[in-house]
C-alpha cells in the first residue's frame, strides 16, 4: 500500500488463527489503519505485492463487497453514522448473510454492549446518538454479523475508560460467537486479553507472539513513529 509514492506498508507477515484473539501494537501512524483497510480491500487501499490468503484463498483480488461475504468485516475507527436507519434494521441489515435474525437476537445483541434494549432499538444510528453509543451499536452489529474475521480498529476510542473491561468481554463474546478477532489497540488491558499479539513499527510487523511480551516490548523499546518523522518542537 503506498500513499504519495510512500510505501506505508512494508514488511506485513501475519497470521491470525482460527478463533484467534489477535491485536495489532503500534505507535500512532505506524500504518495500522492502513492494514485495516487493506485487509477489507477498501478503495484506494489496494495492495501491491504478497498474498492475502483467507480460508486458503487467495481474496487479495476480490472487491471489498466480496471479501465481507466471505466473512471478513471492519469496525471502523470513527463509528458510521446511517441518519434515518432505526438500529434495530441496521443490526438486520448486519445478519442477512446468516439467514436473518429475530426481534430477540437483536435485542440480546444490544444487552451485551450495555445498551437498554427498549430504549435504542427504534432509534435512528445518527446524530441524535453519541459517538460512544454508536460505537456500542456497531459493536452490536458485529455480534449479529457473526463474520469469521473481524478486524477492530481501536475499539476503545471514542468509550470512556472505565467500559474497557466491557471492551474486553465484548471481544471474548465475539470470539465465543465463532469468529477470529484481530483488534488494532493501543491498550495494553485489550492487549493482555488476546491470544497473541503484533507489534508494528513503520509498516512492518517487527514481531508476533506472547502479547504480554509484545506490549511490554512496545512500553519499553519502541521509539513512537510519529517522534522519528517529524521529532517534537
Ligand atoms: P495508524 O493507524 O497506525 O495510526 P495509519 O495507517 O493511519 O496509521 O497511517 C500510516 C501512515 O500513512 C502515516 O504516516 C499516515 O500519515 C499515512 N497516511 C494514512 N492515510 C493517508 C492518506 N490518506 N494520505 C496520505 N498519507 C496517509
Ligand atoms: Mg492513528
Ligand atoms: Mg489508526
Amino acid at each position: 500500500m503506498s500513499r504519495d509514492g510512500k510505501k506505508i506498508l512494508r514488511g506485513v507477515n501475519l497470521e491470525v488463527g482460527d478463533r484467534e484473539i489477535h491485536s495489532i501494537i503500534g505507535a500512532n501512524g505506524a500504518g495500522k489503519s492502513t492494514l485495516a483497510y487493506t485487509l477489507m480491500g477498501l478503495q484506494g487501499y489496494e495492495h501491491e505485492e504478497g498474498d492475502i490468503f483467507f480460508d486458503g484463498e487467495d481474496v487479495a483480488v476480490l472487491s471489498i463487497t466480496e471479501r465481507a461475504r466471505k466473512g471478513i468485516t471492519l469496525a471502523w475507527q470513527e463509528p458510521a453514522r446511517f441518519e434515518g436507519l432505526k438500529v434495530r434494521d441496521y443490526l438486520a441489515i448486519g445478519a442477512r448473510g446468516n439467514g436473518g435474525i429475530t426481534e430477540e437476537e437483536i435485542k440480546e445483541a444490544l444487552w451485551k454492549v450495555d445498551l437498554k434494549p427498549e430504549k435504542y432499538i427504534d432509534r435512528e444510528v445518527g446524530e441524535a446518538l453519541s459517538g460512544g453509543e454508536r460505537k456500542r451499536i456497531e459493536l452490536a452489529s458485529i455480534i449479529t454479523m457473526r463474520p469469521k474475521l473481524a478486524i477492530l480498529d481501536e475499539p476503545d476510542s471514542g468509550i470512556d475508560v472505565v467500559s474497557l473491561k466491557e471492551i474486553v468481554s465484548l471481544i471474548r463474546a465475539l470470539k465465543e460467537n465463532g469468529s477470529s478477532v484481530l483488534v488494532i489497540t493501543h491498550r495494553e488491558e485489550i492487549a493482555a486479553a488476546s491470544d497473541k499479539a503484533s507489534l508494528m513499527c513503520e509498516g512492518v510487523i517487527l514481531r508476533s507472539g506472547d502479547p504480554i511480551e509484545i506490549s511490554e516490548f512496545f512500553k519499553n523499546r519502541c521509539i513512537p513513529c510519529d517522534s522519528r518523522v517529524s521529532p517534537p518542537k
